[in-house]
């Protein structure tokens, strides 16, 4: 007997048949869209067939450029559908890393959302691969633009086939989607996930032990679906057959808000920053959250103060998940063990800041400068990963094997292990502070700079210094209402407790916001690159 081979397209298929009814909510610049899983599949099939017509042939790329909602959902499905390859691109790179990783991964025709395609206009006499472009928006209609030969989404989809048949002969280690990593430093680099490790990732989405995922969620990521694939969410949800919220272009914290309150969110997913965001909002008492069963917050390390925030004021589950995009992306989820319940509550966040504990289905190893580090929660080393929804290379770059090395994927993360198995990570291996030979976590002095009541936004870099080498400055957003009267000398002797004097930052520098990469992450290389003279200036 022929092995079965995994393929995205039998997740589809089972919400059409066993979820039918079940809906997709979907928000879009002028609408909210309520549409069944039945009426997905058919426009799903409808666009892979016109795709198809349009010249995409198997392992060809296809890319999307648009915010979370049923339209992107589609191309989820109906690119793989065809035995061709989905890449979602960050809307937010500059215009030359999206001219750059278009041209890199050769995409064949682009999936754009009608608000942002005054973008390609500029850029597409740089395009060298694209050979139609198709606007994505609630009008049949083609809006006037210079892009050649440029298509409504819509007006295609009506002469599209309903019953188009999936590819059923993919071989389940073929590409399905690609992404590049929105990168902190450096050139992107695409990552491709087959069709196996979209499959398998969903599932492990959906164990009782990670993210429980169901079909009686209803299930909202507010992550990106042009950044790793919204965490998997709406391949899995789709699977589970959840109903599925999908937030839309340019969402405030009150349009979340209001998602969660009206459409009866339980499961949302996003980075600590639209947590905060959101936390802001929510704790003025003017919307329902009861029916919240968890938050997920990846991407950067979730405060324990924000973990406390939404769980004993607001009474939300709030769990911190550890990913990359490398990872597909998720590695590990910080829950409490059985035997762990009864122990103090203080020591249960302290538990569930930490990144947590790895996935069913992945292997790990922490790497010191001894080897591997022992499990007592002190000794760092690096992380490394490997498993099936694990990348062994980055596409058409032979350049970074090194980070592939013996199997296993250096995550560039500097993590301590504890007897429980708990990873907590301390820093990127280039963020990291090195003082006198030895290493500082920027992060514990950054979440504990944030337990002040005033802080709004903290990150702590390394600073060149004559005498350590390198030395901690904090870089400290307030907020609004304690601007100009909080010190210096206030943050460091709020958190001189807790640490070693030689860990306490040389410097405090307030500043009104602080840079971000495309994902809402701080930006630590720009500034690391801004105060690289901080502590040697003359002051
Ligand atoms: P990039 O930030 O390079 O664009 P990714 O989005 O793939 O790309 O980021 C992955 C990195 O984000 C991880 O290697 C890790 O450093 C950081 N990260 C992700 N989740 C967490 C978390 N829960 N806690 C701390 N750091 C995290």
């Amino acid at each position: 007997m022929m092995p079965i081979q995994l393929n995205v397209s039998t997740m589809l298929e089972r919400a059409e048949l066993f979820y039918p009814r079940k809906q997709v909510i979907s928000r879009t610049l002028n609408q909210v869209h309520r549409l069944t899983y039945k009426e997905i599949g058919e426009r799903t099939r409808r666009l892979s067939s016109v795709l198809e017509k349009l010249g995409v042939e198997a392992g060809d790329r296809v890319g999307t450029f648009a915010w979370n909602h049923h339209r992107h959902l589609e191309a989820y499905f109906a690119v793989p559908g065809l035995g061709a390859v989905i890449h979602t691109i960050n809307i937010r790179l500059s215009p030359e890393h999206v001219v750059y990783i278009i041209n890199h991964a050769q995409d064949k025709v682009l999936l754009i959302d009608e608000d942002l395609l005054p973008l390609f206009e500029k850029i597409k006499d740089h395009l060298h691969s694209v050979k139609a472009y198709i606007v994505m928006s609630d009008s049949t209609e083609v809006p006037s633009s210079s892009l050649e030969p440029l298509y409504s989404y819509e007006a295609l989809l009506a002469e599209g086939d309903p019953e188009f048949q999936f590819r059923k002969d993919i071989d389940e280690y073929s590409p399905a989607g690609i992404c590049y990593t929105s990168s902190t430093s450096g050139i992107p680099k695409g990552v491709v996930y087959t069709h196996r490790a979209l499959v398998l990732h969903s599932m492990a989405v959906g164990l009782a032990d990670t993210l429980a995922l169901g079909e009686t969620d209803v299930a909202m990521p507010v992550v990106p679906m042009f950044h790793v694939n919204a965490w998997g969410m709406p391949y899995a949800a789709t699977w589970f057959g959840s109903t599925q919220v999908l937030p839309g272009p340019r969402f405030t914290p009150e349009v979340l808000a209001e998602l969660i309150s009206q459409e009866k969110v339980t499961v949302t997913a996003g980075v600590p920053t639209v947590w905060l965001g959101l936390y802001t909002v929510l704790e003025e008492g003017n919307y329902n959250t009861g029916s919240l069963r968890a938050i997920v917050c990846g991407g950067s390390a979730a405060p324990p103060s924000l973990i406390s925030r939404y769980e004993d004021r607001l009474g939300i589950p709030f769990y911190h998940a550890y990913g990359m995009t490398e990872t597909t992306p998720l590695v590990t989820v910080a829950r409490l063990k059985s035997y762990q319940q009864s122990l103090s509550k203080e020591q249960q966040v302290e538990l569930r800041a930490k990144q947590g504990i790895l996935v069913p289905g992945l292997e790990m190893k922490v790497e010191g400068v001894n080897g591997d580090v022992k499990w007592d929660g002190q000794e760092m080393g690096e992380l490394l990963l490997r498993g099936p929804w694990i990348a062994g290379e980055y596409y058409l770059d032979d350049s970074t094997d090194h980070i592939f090395e013996d199997g296993w994927l250096h995550t560039g993360d500097i993590a301590t292990v504890d007897p429980e198995g708990f990873i907590k990570l301390v820093d990127r291996t280039k963020d990291l502070i090195k003082s006198g030979g030895e290493w500082i976590s920027s992060v514990d002095l950054e979440n504990a700079i944030l337990d002040h009541e005033a802080v709004f936004e903290v990150v702590v870099v390394a600073v060149p210094d004559v005498q350590w080498a390198e030395r901690p400055v904090a870089c400290v957003v307030l907020k609004d209402e304690y601007k100009g009267k909080v010190t210096k000398e206030d943050i460091l002797s709020f958190v001189a407790p807790k640490f070693p004097k030689w860990w306490l930052p040389d410097d405090v520098v307030f500043m009104d916001e602080i840079p971000k990469t495309a994902v809402g992450k701080f930006l630590k290389r720009r500034l690391r690159e801004q105060l690289k003279h901080h502590l040697t200036k003359p002051s």
